[in-house]
């Protein structure tokens, strides 16, 4: 059977552009090497993640958060297996559902590891070491990334006791001291996790703040929130050795600017300081697929790599590793392969913490705006300036809106608060329109609700904001 496409990889790059190249009438085949589809996104990132997230806050609150409100209950118990279930349960239903909307898209799902054997050929080696091969028209190199580890530190990840965001969502007990390293988005929300179920947790970070990349105004705040939850928060501090002990493991770090190390003892490590492209295997040396200094499958504008009929998108591709970026390029790719006019804007694509409260960003920060030399205005609003934030006693953080100084045009949007990671898509979608501050603070927003601070926050930035 001859392909117009073979994927390599399931995850969100991987299988949106499968289905989408077949809804355009591709003749479509998918390998993956795991036993389910869906990527490290949907078995062991984003939605494992973000079901032990709003299981774990929801215990949190519970036990502390619905007092205030009139509701009184005896202090929860936790069942960490029936937490996991659903977690599990969670993966399991959304795997099926690719499996589901492969069959329904008449996509040739194929479990086993593929590599490229020539241009137009992929085999497939199964569990039992058969070897298949595919002719196709066109590779999509979709296979994701990897655990980065602490550069220049040796560090035996055995997902129990030292363990990767994978181990970290699978601990069979609660820890009584996690040490994270790693202040980076992974590294906050399974820290947050873990927290909230009893554990003392202390992040240790290289950088001067949490968060790095995001705008300053939002990682400083929510660095104090953090800390007023009770996270141990070290900055400037690199990591140089994690060992396992006895009881445990320890962690030695020392300040980047130089002084004495120090040693941290834990029963479990986190090690979070980033990921990789994953491409071991794949056969791109032989098939001659250039990478470029990062180790990342080197793409055109087109997703096209150096070599005719090659494509690759996702994680093991240059921008942010997120499964919407990743999606967003697999439907552009299948809409190119199809002979269509597809497209990504990087410009606007949102990022979302999902922390509580969360932290959401879209478009440029305060920072890169300065660097870059663009005059901006600034407008802010405070949720405790907010109605519907008070009733809900969620009325940490803030909207923040940054509009270009003389056309108005917004640049980016930056929100941390309940909710943020809903919120910031008015922002996008105003920002994908080439919308103004103005537009934005003109449109009519339903009260009371906490998308009213983004309305507040654009007329600050023209205006002043009416309710502060
Ligand atoms: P992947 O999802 O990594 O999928 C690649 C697939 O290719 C894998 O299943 C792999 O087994 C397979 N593969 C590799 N080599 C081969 C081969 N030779 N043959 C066959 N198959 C192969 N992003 C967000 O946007 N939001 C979040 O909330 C979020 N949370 C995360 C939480 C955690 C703990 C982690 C680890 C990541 C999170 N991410 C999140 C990042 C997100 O998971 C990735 O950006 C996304 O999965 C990238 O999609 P992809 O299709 O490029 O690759």
């Amino acid at each position: 059977m001859a392909y117009d496409v073979v994927v390599i990889g399931s995850g969100p790059g991987g299988y949106v552009c499968a289905i989408k190249a077949a809804q355009l009438g591709l003749k479509v085949a998918v390998i993956e090497k795991r036993a389910t589809y869906g990527g490290t996104c949907l078995n062991v990132g984003c939605i494992p993640s973000k079901a032990l997230l709003h299981a774990s806050e929801m215990f949190q609150q519970v036990a502390h958060g619905v007092d205030a409100f009139g509701v009184e209950v005896a202090a929860p118990t936790l069942n960490l297996g029936k937490m996991m279930a659903h977690k599990d349960a969670t993966v399991k239903s959304n795997v099926d559902g690719v499996a589901f909307l492969f069959k329904k898209n008449k996509i040739d799902g194929i479990i086993g590891t593929g590599k490229i054997v020539s241009v137009g050929k992929v085999s497939v080696t199964g569990e039992d070491g058969k070897v298949q091969e595919l002719e196709t028209k066109n590779i999509v190199i979709a296979t994701g990334s990897d655990v980065a580890g602490i550069p220049g530190v040796n560090v035996e990840i055995d997902e129990k006791i030292i363990v990767s965001s994978t181990g970290a969502i699978a601990l069979d007990k609660v820890p009584q001291n996690l040490v994270v390293v790693g202040g980076g988005v992974i590294g906050l929300e399974l820290g947050s996790v873990w927290m909230r179920l009893g554990a003392r947790v202390t992040v240790i970070e290289y950088l001067d703040k949490l968060l790095g990349g995001m705008d300053a105004d939002v990682s400083k705040q929510f660095q104090r929130m953090m800390a007023k939850q009770g996270m141990d928060i070290r900055t400037d501090a690199k990591v140089t050795g994690v060992e396992k002990t006895a009881t445990g493991a320890k962690v030695t770090y020392e300040p980047v600017k130089g002084g004495d190390a120090q040693t941290i003892e834990a029963d479990v490590v986190l090690i979070s300081t980033g990921r990789k492209p994953y491409t071991a295997g794949l056969g791109l040396e032989d098939a001659g697929v250039a990478l470029d200094n990062r180790g990342r499958v080197e793409i055109d504008g087109g997703f096209k790599t150096n070599v005719a009929g090659i494509y690759a998108i996702g994680d093991v591709v240059k921008g942010p590793m997120l499964a919407h970026k990743a999606e967003d390029e697999g439907v552009a790719l299948a809409e190119i392969l199809a002979g269509q006019h597809g497209h990504v804007n990087y410009e606007v694509i949102p990022g979302v913490v999902y922390t509580q409260p969360e932290v959401a960003s879209v478009g440029k920060t305060e920072e890169e705006l300065k660097a870059a030399g663009v005059a901006y205005k600034v407008g802010k609003f405070p949720f405790t300036a907010n109605g519907r934030a008070r009733a809900m006693l969620a009325t940490d953080g803030f909207v923040k809106i940054l509009a270009d100084q003389k056309t108005d045009r917004v640049l980016g949007g930056h929100i941390i608060g309940f909710g943020a990671g809903e919120m910031i898509h008015e922002i996008a979608v105003l920002m994908e329109f080439g919308g103004s501050s103005e537009d934005l603070g003109r449109t009519c927003h339903a009260h009371p609700t906490m998308s009213e601070a983004v309305k507040e926050a654009a007329l600050a930035t023209f205006a002043k904001p009416i309710h502060m």
